[in-house]
């Protein structure tokens, strides 16, 4: 079935584009028959999850694939702790999808919305020194390629590609089908408190090694970070979840309402955001509660804002967070928004943003109806000088070219592009800047033979 005309535009409000139709496939075959069919027509093809991601890396000029009709479980196995999903399961529906096995991912980002396909497609993680980011925990995958081939990757079949098709950018094919490794449900006993910006920073690296899962945000113009120390129990441990009117007063009213509020009333009057510090402060404030770990690990976001965040080498985030502190300062920026600062373990997935090192993320964010480019500009050159690179899915000003520089395995994974999607059938402009276009051997040859 097809539909057209819809604007489409991202969770961020950053992106908008009106694709020249829009197709729901429910099946691998239909995937097949739509990726053919706008092959036949010389359309392009982007299969977009949730518009979780704030660069344009989902737009879809020509042909939007909607996979909400391809969810759910396809196979589980206990024993081994696998799982195959289809491609466009949301991850906030793994709770109820995974009850019936005891199974659990890992770790986990701030929300739960995206989609499984699209949230490791951009290389989405979480936070903890132990744990790498969602599409580490990928061991096969079934992709519908460009010329209409379902190509399986997995362990035993074509398993030279499962580095590039973990974190593949959307640029590889459409994956229908993604096998997860999981992990035995688990509870988590979560502390958080406020407490004082210099001797978090000082202490970043001895808690990332300590703690299962430590995560800091700093509220610019504030002395105070916030700390999110998550510690994994077994799953019948006690628990002591946030009671729902507790929940709903910190996470909904104050977080999201009342913080929403005072952007949008700031974004008029922003001299007074350092007054926003009452509001903050309640933000920060202390909490205990033991849950099941998706309770623990996401949280709902309604304020909509632009963020930016840089991975970069984990002994490096101490000084990185100092300078990001002394520019804000020095600027006389009004940022309502804190700073996150969050670790993941070394992985060996070629465009992952922990690749080859262990891993510290600095996220900067803005009001939705602010301008972040001045900010981030001048933040994304401090994390530029440190080896930096941008999440896939937020925004940055990098291409092709300095991308490169900051990936070993970067020309691999073009090889890897021409051989699934020597035409771009999957590309859009936000893919020609951080991959390139049609400009390597192989698509020219491709082409000539067309010719
Ligand atoms: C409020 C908010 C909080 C966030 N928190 C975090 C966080 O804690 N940690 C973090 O790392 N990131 C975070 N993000 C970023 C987000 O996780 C990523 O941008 C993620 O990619 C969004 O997933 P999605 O399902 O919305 O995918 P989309 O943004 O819709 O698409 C992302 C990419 O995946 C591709 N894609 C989608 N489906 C398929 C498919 N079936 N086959 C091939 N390619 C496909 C798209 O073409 C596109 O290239 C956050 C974003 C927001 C808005």
């Amino acid at each position: 079935m097809t539909a057209s005309g819809d604007l489409w535009r991202n969770w961020g409000r950053t992106e908008a584009v009106r694709p020249v139709r829009v197709e729901r496939p429910a099946t691998a075959g239909a995937v097949q028959r739509a990726v053919t069919a706008a092959a036949a027509s010389g359309l392009r093809v982007k299969p977009v999850g949730a518009g979780h991601s704030f660069t344009g890396i989902a737009v879809a000029p020509d042909v939007q694939l909607d996979l909400g009709d391809l969810t759910g479980v396809i196979d589980a196995d206990v024993a081994t702790g696998r799982v195959t999903l289809a491609a466009g399961t949301r991850l906030h529906q793994l709770p109820a999808l995974l009850a019936p096995y005891g199974l659990a991912l890992p770790n986990m980002g701030d929300i739960d919305r995206q989609t499984i396909a699209g949230a490791t497609s951009t290389g989405t993680h979480g936070t903890g020194l132990g744990f790498g980011g969602l599409a580490t925990q990928i061991v096969a995958a079934k992709l519908v390629t460009a010329s209409g081939e379902l190509l399986t990757v997995s362990e035993t079949e074509r398993p030279e590609l499962l580095p590039a098709v973990r974190v593949g950018l959307g640029a590889l094919g459409v994956l229908v089908e993604v096998t997860l490794q999981l992990v035995p449900r688990f509870v988590l006993q979560a502390v958080e408190r406020p407490e004082p910006f210099g001797l978090v920073v000082d202490e970043w690296l001895d808690r990332v090694h300590a703690h299962d899962h430590f995560e800091f945000y700093w509220f610019p113009h504030t002395d105070t970070a916030l700390t999110k120390t998550n510690t994994r129990l077994p799953a019948d441990a006690p628990r002591a979840p946030l009671g729902r009117v507790s929940r709903w007063v910190d996470d909904e009213l104050v977080a999201n309402g009342l913080f929403g509020v005072a952007c949008a009333a700031l974004t008029v009057a922003p001299r007074l955001t350092p007054h926003l510090a009452w509001l903050t402060d309640k933000l920060s404030g202390t909490r205990d509660f033991t849950d099941f770990s998706p309770s623990v690990f996401t949280s709902a976001r309604r304020v909509r804002f632009r963020e930016m965040e840089y991975a970069i080498p984990l002994e490096a985030v101490p000084d990185a967070v100092r300078d990001v502190r002394a520019l804000i300062e020095r600027k006389g920026w009004h940022i309502t928004f804190p700073i996150e600062v969050r670790a993941a373990a070394s992985d060996d997935n070629w465009l992952s943003t922990a690749h080859g090192r262990d891993t510290g993320y600095v996220a900067v964010h803005r009001y939705h109806r602010e301008d972040p480019r001045e900010y981030f500009a001048a933040v994304e050159e401090i994390m530029r000088g440190l080896g930096g690179r941008p999440h896939w899915g937020k925004m940055h000003t990098q291409t092709a070219e300095t991308l490169r520089d900051v990936y070993p395995r970067f020309d691999d994974f073009l090889r890897v592009r021409d051989e699934l999607d020597p035409e771009r059938r999957f590309a859009n402009a936000y893919l020609d800047r951080v991959l390139g276009g049609v400009t390597t051997d192989a698509a020219a040859t491709e082409s000539a033979d067309a010719a």
